[in-house]
């Protein structure tokens, strides 16, 4: 492993916001989500063969991958569940995306293990015929052959589930990722390549100005606004877009100490036709990831969090599959939004993750899809961009394919957080808690234990002794878990 140069330094953010404020982009995208972070890497890594380089920006509101982007099951999946809805498109898609980002990325995307228990022969038929043309549409692409086992053999490997009542099982492979780090690194990559990136730096409004836009900006750490102006707009706001076409569907996960033992995911088929998973997650494993739920959300994409329905829904399940669990409770929760294509009528989990990517009046508009697919999507984004600006170089460009460098991560606290602060523009503590790493999920909270690493960053940034404290209450409020 070889270490590669840091995108940020302490100053990056404050001259970025200058830099972006000094003169016109080619491109602006608006949201550093997994939608945003792909576009702006496959931008800045393509070659413009014509000799000169785009300007391209990026800003987000809050910290990348505060949004659903760093909030999801961490999962790089084809979508075992899309093939009952027939959308074989979207599997064959995302199993194709699996495979390129094992390659690009393996430091970040490893295959991981599925089990899946049948209740019944019928149940061990009907999934059994899934798993099988999951792996035909994976093809030469595969991670691993699914397998199948008796009740005895399940229950010699998951010792804590329910395996009297299951007739059999299966296990089938996909893959876990670190989706806040991953995008991180595509940030990170496109920095390095020339694109002007900053945090905390909200669009609050564009307009159109001759052959290009005016985009009213707001600074989220100090209140002060500047305008920004760029030929062309990739609007990723994903959840934020708005619109009547858009759909917001809340997903929600616990954490829990670890209920597996063989180191694989639990895929259950719940009799409400969700699909739930149980996933080691954390540090040595020793947490279970446990989601999602798939309720329609009315509010404002700023305001998510679990509901103590959802909590006792998912508990529920759990303790239905872990019997010894019943007492369990959640180290943490957390939650996020699915902008889904709306489909009349259709429910929640039923509603299509397939994306539309077009172009509307100088504006590429991104809707639907999955983190799977992001680089896919971020390809068909860039394309589209090319044939409005540049057309003659649409064949020339090439998607950008290029593996992902893997950097040595350091092993110690203090060093994690130095590193955060210096080098990826983490500027608050709940950027560093929730995106930079994910302690704030690993375990309960209290202002005494984050005090210590708040202080820390309070150090480098220079932090008063009031926002110290404002730091660990918003840490505090992020991470809190409702009575259910
Ligand atoms: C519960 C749940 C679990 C999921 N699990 C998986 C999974 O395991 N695998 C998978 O493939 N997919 C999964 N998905 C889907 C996947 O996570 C999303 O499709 C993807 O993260 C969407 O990315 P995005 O960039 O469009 O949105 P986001 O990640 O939400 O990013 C949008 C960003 O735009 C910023 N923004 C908004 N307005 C402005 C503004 N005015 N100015 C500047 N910035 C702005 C926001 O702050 C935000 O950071 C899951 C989704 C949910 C909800």
């Amino acid at each position: 492993m070889t270490a590669v140069a840091p995108a940020f330094h302490l100053l990056s953010r404050k001259e970025n916001l200058a830099l972006l404020a000094s003169g016109p982009l080619d491109v602006l995208i608006v949201g550093g989500g997994i939608n945003g972070a792909g576009i702006v890497r496959d931008l800045a890594l393509r070659k413009l063969n014509a000799g000169r380089r785009l300007r391209i920006g990026l800003i987000e509101k809050r910290h990348f991958a505060s949004g659903t982007s760093g909030r999801n099951s961490q999962l790089i999946h084809g979508g075992l569940r899309y093939l009952e809805q027939f959308d074989f498109g979207l599997v064959r898609e995302a199993l194709r995306e699996r495979a390129l980002l094992v390659k690009l990325a393996p430091h970040l995307v490893e295959p991981l293990g599925f089990l899946i228990p049948f209740t019944s022969w019928f149940e061990r038929c009907y999934y059994g015929l899934g798993l099988w043309l999951y792996d035909l549409l994976a093809g030469s692409r595969t991670i691993g052959r699914r397998r199948y086992f008796s009740r005895e053999e399940l229950a010699r490997l998951e010792p804590g589930l329910a395996s009297a009542s299951m007739h059999s099982a299966a296990i089938y492979f996909d893959c876990r990722v670190n989706s806040a780090r991953l995008l991180l690194e595509n940030i990170f990559d496109a920095a390095r390549h020339g694109a002007i990136i900053a945090n905390y730096a909200e669009a609050t409004q564009w307009v159109r100005e001759g052959d290009g836009f005016d985009v009213r900006v707001k600074d989220s750490l100090d209140g002060s606004q500047f305008t920004i102006r760029a030929r062309r707009i990739v609007d990723a706001r994903g959840p934020w877009e708005g619109g009547g076409n858009l759909r917001l569907v809340r997903g929600s996960h616990v954490v829990l100490p670890a209920l597996t033992r063989s180191g694989h995911a639990i895929a259950h088929f719940h009799t409400d036709g969700r699909i739930i998973f149980v996933i080691p997650w954390g540090p040595d494993n020793r947490l279970s990831l446990v989601g999602t739920t798939d309720v329609d959300h009315p509010g404002s994409p700023d305001e998510v969090g679990i509901s103590p329905e959802e909590i006792r829904y998912l508990l529920g399940i759990v303790r239905q599959l872990f019997p010894s669990a019943k007492d369990l409770e959640p180290v943490a929760v957390f939650s996020s939004l699915r902008p889904l294509l709306a489909a009349p009528g259709a429910s929640a989990s039923k509603t299509s993750r397939t994306h539309k990517i077009r172009m509307e009046d100088g504006v590429v508009k991104i809707t639907g899809g999955k983190y799977t697919t992001y680089r896919a999507m971020s390809a068909e984004a860039v394309d589209l961009l090319m044939q409005d600006m540049a057309p003659d170089l649409v064949g020339r460009c090439p998607t950008a394919e290029a593996p992902f460098p893997d950097s040595p991560r350091p092993a110690t606290r203090e060093a994690i957080i130095a590193i955060a602060v210096e080098h990826e523009m983490a500027v608050r503590l709940a950027d560093l808690m929730f995106v930079s790493t994910y302690w704030g999920y690993h375990s309960r909270w209290d202002a005494a234990s984050l005090r210590p690493i708040a202080q820390q960053m309070q150090e480098r940034l220079g932090w008063t002794g009031e926002r110290l404290e404002q730091e660990i209450a918003l840490v505090l409020r992020i991470g809190a878990i409702p009575k259910y």
